[in-house]
């Protein structure tokens, strides 16, 4: 069937989660698919970073962190992240940046698994990851790190007796794969190593269901899907089952049993506390509970079903319309093992991305040839998408994307 506008605006006046634009601030004459790299801002996260400026740091300044609840953020924003990552009460806090609970996970599941000094990854890891697990190494001698892509053509390949832990992205951040979550975790528990997600991609953009995988460990990010605003802090769950045995090495203040004891040595608190490390972004913690206050009345499988129509749609409507150009698909296309999101290779992705957001199309670049496109359900329609590819089939069209103004490169892509 031959798709029309008329088509795509039927799709979106039978869209469920039509209504939830409106509490976005999305600038006019913009096509925002980016948002799996920083979610779009909330009118109600203004009010709320206003209040807890204004009234409560102004005014009651630091009698809030008792009577604003400021210091019970991290684990009651947890415990909120936690209804929509599948994971009970009490396992999950809002602390630090993904890097650092990275770093805190893999430092646990080694503790845990002692004799044992294997981290198998992916060498196509969001690359951070690999870092972290860099650092935990250096300070581990012995311990050595196995990749996919690199020792072995699967993950599934490198899990042996051996592994103590395995690091694993939920939906890679480049192709938009999606992993079994379930079957991964089963396989590892069987060969006796840990595991411990990453899903800075997946968290918000689809159902994940961390208890009844029995995942061991997961992280993510709350400035991506879930809306949380610009280095909104990140989140970090630790399994019931782990928590009385499990330690971190950021063995800070905020995650002692007594921080206003201020005494001489570390005592961990009890469960998810102690991986607390410092003080946290108060103002940014508020904007990510304004953000919660909306997911609060989001069904999951709502989200998962609009995220599977809107990147079908995308990738049939790129592939009939810029088809001629030679945009690559990359990743899934079949949109039950895909996250939020969708990648082109083309050798000039950088320029024809640059072209995109002079024209109010923002998705981005990630090196070295792939652009990518990421779908909010919340805010993102199925019209979004047709102007997307309307634009995008007029820059390859045209070749305007040739004119070298877009080949200065900046930092941040
Ligand atoms: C975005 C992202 C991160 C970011 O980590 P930060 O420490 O929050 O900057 C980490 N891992 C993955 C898979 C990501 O997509």
């Amino acid at each position: 069937m031959k798709i029309d506008i008329h088509a795509v605006e039927a799709l979106d006046r039978d869209d469920p989660l039509a209504g939830f634009k409106s509490r976005f601030d999305l600038p006019e004459g913009v096509t925002y698919l980016d948002g799996n790299s920083l979610g779009a801002a909330l009118h109600a996260s203004y009010a709320e970073i206003e209040k807890a400026a204004k009234r409560e740091w102004g005014q009651d300044l630091i009698r809030s962190w008792n009577k604003a609840g400021w210091f019970a953020l991290p684990l009651t924003l947890g415990d909120r992240v936690g209804r929509l990552i599948g994971a009970a009460p009490g396992q999950t806090a809002v602390t630090d940046h993904t890097s650092a609970n990275v770093y805190k996970a893999l430092h646990a599941a080694l503790g845990l698994n002692t004799g044992r000094h294997v981290i198998v990854a992916e060498g196509g890891s969001f690359p951070t990851d690999l870092y972290m697990a860099e650092g935990v190494i250096a300070t581990r001698p012995g311990t050595v790190m196995r990749l996919e892509g690199v020792d072995a053509p699967r993950i599934e390949d490198l899990i042996d007796e051996t592994v103590a832990v395995v690091l694993v992205n939920h939906v890679n951040y480049k192709t938009g794969a999606l992993r079994d979550m379930e079957a991964l975790t089963r396989q590892a528990h069987a060969a006796g190593a840990l595991v411990v997600w990453d899903l800075c991609h997946s968290a918000g953009a689809l159902p994940v269901e961390l208890d009844r995988c029995n995942v061991d460990f997961a992280v993510g990010c709350t400035y991506k899907y879930l809306n949380g605003g610009p280095g909104a802090p990140a989140f970090i769950y630790v399994a019931k089952r782990h928590q009385e045995k499990a330690s971190q090495p950021l063995s800070g203040w905020w995650g002692h049993a007594r921080p206003f004891g201020f005494e001489r040595s570390y005592d961990g608190g009890a469960g998810i506390l102690r991986f607390l490390s410092g003080t946290q972004p108060i103002l940014s913690l508020r904007a990510l509970s304004a953000a919660l206050d909306l997911w609060d009345e989001v069904d999951m499988t709502a989200i998962r079903s609009k995220s599977i129509a809107l990147t079908d749609l995308f990738i049939k409507l790129v592939e009939a319309r810029c088809g001629a150009h030679g945009l690559k698909l990359v990743g899934p296309r079949d949109g039950t093992v895909r996250g939020s999101q969708v990648s082109f290779e083309h050798e000039g992705a950088y320029e024809i991305m640059q072209a995109l957001i002079e024209r109010g199309v923002i998705g981005d670049f990630r090196a070295p040839a792939t652009i990518r496109f990421g779908f909010t359900p919340l805010y993102t329609s199925f019209t979004d998408v047709w102007n997307a590819v309307d634009v995008l089939h007029d820059v390859m069209e045209t070749g305007a994307w040739r004119d070298s103004r877009h080949a200065v490169r900046s930092a941040v892509t």
